[in-house]
């Protein structure tokens, strides 16, 4: 397994499927968002050629994401080839409009479980939020999702001021009746939206007490220690855990264990940092698979401690939709 230089095993990729998307969320992407050109995104072929370098060297777990991840043409073959790679623990965050038609087939496929963003339960927000979205779609595809075993199921939720800061109590109460995991997550500043996640920030010790005021105590679960990038607390009489990943107020450098594939191919070595390494083009000139495990190594090598942001450095390069969330 890959570590890095301080001694961190890295063990985890999400991969970026494509940029694109079929939502335009205010926090994620301006309505008129330009896409990366076709031809400079990785193929299926070269997505799947470096999934197999990644499995050689260790990488044990997997998430799709994007942009949509759903709207690949070639999903279902991915999601067998990370499968036949040896992959088993391999997850999506989608934003669930196409989950319906997409659950059983992904299962088959070898998919273990899903994420699904939902920020509000109210029809009329959502749409606000999402600006394309449908609730009514995204909820049945949660239900297909549950029924085709993508579980355990995990919601989440970004809050943003002026948008859904009142609807984070209705989520969190989805976990008294569901065995979903509703995880709040923290907005970051990216690129030209930087500013518009700055103003509209809300923190995880006032969501915890509009949650608490009308639910009653949310308990530390393992006294709210780090589960993956989450910390945990239940509700009482509650199926599954409200979590918070507060990535800018309350990091979780230390244990990270994850790296990203850029949807064009560059290993992004921290989300919130815009020091990456371009795998794609020594790919497309031949490298062999010794010379791009050694890339990947010495990429891994100089993953940086954490983000910068309490020293004002906002990653400018990069959307989340490029990036992979
Ligand atoms: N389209 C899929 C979705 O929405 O689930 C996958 C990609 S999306 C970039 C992954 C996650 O990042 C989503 O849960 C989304 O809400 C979150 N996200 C997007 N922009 C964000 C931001 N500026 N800060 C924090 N989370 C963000
Ligand atoms: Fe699309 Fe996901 Fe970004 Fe929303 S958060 S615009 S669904 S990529």
């Amino acid at each position: 397994m890959p570590r890095d230089s301080y001694g961190r095993d890295i063990h985890y990729l999400r991969i970026s499927l494509t940029d694109k998307c079929n939502m335009r969320c205010v926090y994620c992407m301006s309505e008129d968002m330009v896409f990366q050109p076709t031809e400079d995104l990785m193929t299926t072929a070269e997505i799947l050629r470096l999934v197999n370098l990644f499995a050689r060297l260790g990488i044990d777990k997997i998430r799709l994401t994007g942009g949509e991840p759903s709207i690949h043409p070639d999903l279902i073959p991915i999601v067998r080839g990370i499968h036949a790679a040896g992959i088993t623990r391999s997850s999506m965050t989608t934003n669930g409009l196409h989950l319906a038609d997409l659950a059983q087939p992904l299962k088959e496929a070898g998919l273990e479980r899903v994420n699904v963003s939902v920020d509000t339960l109210d029809p009329e927000r959502f749409h606000r939020v999402t600006r394309w979205g449908h609730l009514d779609k995204v909820l049945a595809g949660i239900d297909a999702a549950e029924a085709a075993g993508l579980t355990p199921l995990k919601i989440n939720a970004v809050v943003a001021r002026g948008f859904n800061e009142a609807d984070v109590v209705e989520l969190a109460r989805l976990t008294l009746t569901y065995p979903w995991q509703v995880r709040f997550i923290e907005m970051m500043p990216f690129g030209d939206v930087a500013g518009f996640a700055q103003s509209a920030t809300i923190s995880q010790a006032e969501i915890m007490q509009r949650i608490e005021a009308e639910l009653g105590p949310l308990h530390p679960i393992d006294e709210a220690r780090l589960d993956g990038e989450a910390r945990l607390y239940r509700l009482d009489g509650a199926r599954a855990a409200v979590g918070f990943i507060s990535t800018v107020t309350n990091p979780f450098c230390a244990s990270c264990s994850r790296v990203r594939l850029t949807a064009d191919g560059h290993l992004r070595l921290c989300l919130l940092r815009d020091d990456e390494g371009d795998l794609l083009t020594p790919l497309r000139r031949g490298a062999t698979d010794d010379q791009l495990e050694a890339l990947i190594r010495n990429l891994i090598w100089r993953k940086p401690w954490g983000h910068g942001l309490p020293d004002g450095v906002i990653p400018l390069d990069r959307l989340m939709s490029q990036i992979g969330g």
